[in-house]
C-alpha cells in the first residue's frame, strides 16, 4: 500500500465556518496537516504570523513567484494569496493529508496539476446564514462584508467544478463527513498504481509456480 499522503482542498464562502471546521478536524484526527499560506493582507487581531498566515509584503510576494516557490496563487478582494510548496511537499512525503483551505481560482489550479487532489466546498445551509455569520464575526468592514458577499455570488457559480458539497450547519457532523470523505480518497485507485501493478504481475507469475 502506498504511504504518500494525499491532497484535499478545502474552499467555501468567507464565512462559512472553515476555519473553525479546520480547527476541528485537526484536534480530532491526527494525520491531517494544514499548509499555511503567504498572503499581502494585513493580519486580523490574534492572527499570528507563521501561524495563520505567513504576513509578506507584496515585493516578497511578488518574488516568491518569480522562484517558484507557490503551488498556487490568486488575488482575493485586492490581495494575494498562495501556497508555498515546501511545506505541502515535506507532509506529503511523510504520509500526512495536506490541507489546503484557499479560494476558488487557487483550487482549480491545484486540480489541474495535481488531478487526484480531492475537492471540498463547505457552505452555510443559506445565503442569508452567511451573511448573518459574516457581520457577525465583526472582524471586517461593511464594504470589506459587501465586497465578501459579492465575491461569494461569483465563487457560487463553480461549485460544481468541487468533488463534494459539505453544508455546514452544524459542526460536528460537518467534521466527521470531511473525515471520511478524505479516508474514502485514500481508497482510489489511482493513489495504489504501485499496488495495482505488482497484483498484475504476482498474478501472471501465479502459473509459473
Ligand atoms: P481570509 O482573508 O478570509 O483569511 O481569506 C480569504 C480567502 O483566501 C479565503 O477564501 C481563503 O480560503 C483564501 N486563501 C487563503 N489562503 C490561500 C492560498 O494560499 N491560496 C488561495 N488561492 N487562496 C487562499
Amino acid at each position: 500500500m502506498s504511504h504518500q499522503g494525499i491532497l484535499v482542498v478545502v474552499s467555501g464562502f468567507s464565512g462559512a465556518g472553515k476555519g473553525t471546521l479546520m480547527k476541528e478536524l485537526l484536534k480530532q484526527y491526527d494525520n491531517y496537516a494544514l499548509s499555511v499560506s503567504a498572503t499581502t493582507r494585513q493580519p486580523r487581531e490574534g492572527e499570528r504570523d507563521g501561524e495563520d498566515y505567513f504576513f509578506v509584503s507584496r515585493e516578497h510576494f511578488q518574488q516568491m513567484i518569480e522562484e517558484n516557490k507557490l503551488v498556487e496563487y490568486a488575488q482575493y478582494v485586492n490581495h494575494y494569496y498562495g501556497t508555498p510548496k515546501e511545506y505541502v511537499d515535506k507532509k506529503m512525503s511523510e504520509g500526512k493529508d495536506v490541507i489546503l483551505e484557499i479560494e476558488i481560482q487557487g483550487a482549480l489550479k491545484v486540480k489541474k496539476r495535481f488531478p487526484d487532489a480531492l475537492l471540498l466546498f463547505v457552505t452555510p445551509p443559506s445565503a442569508e446564514e452567511l451573511r448573518r455569520r459574516l457581520v457577525g464575526r465583526g472582524t471586517e468592514t461593511i464594504e470589506v462584508i459587501n465586497a465578501r458577499l459579492r465575491r461569494a455570488a461569483e465563487e457560487a457559480a463553480g461549485m460544481e467544478a468541487y468533488d463534494y458539497l459539505l453544508i455546514n450547519d452544524e459542526i460536528q457532523p460537518c467534521v466527521e463527513q470531511m473525515h471520511q470523505l478524505i479516508q474514502l480518497q485514500h481508497s482510489k485507485t489511482s493513489y495504489h498504481l504501485d499496488f495495482l501493478s505488482r497484483m498484475r504481475e504476482d498474478l501472471y507469475h501465479l502459473d509459473d509456480r
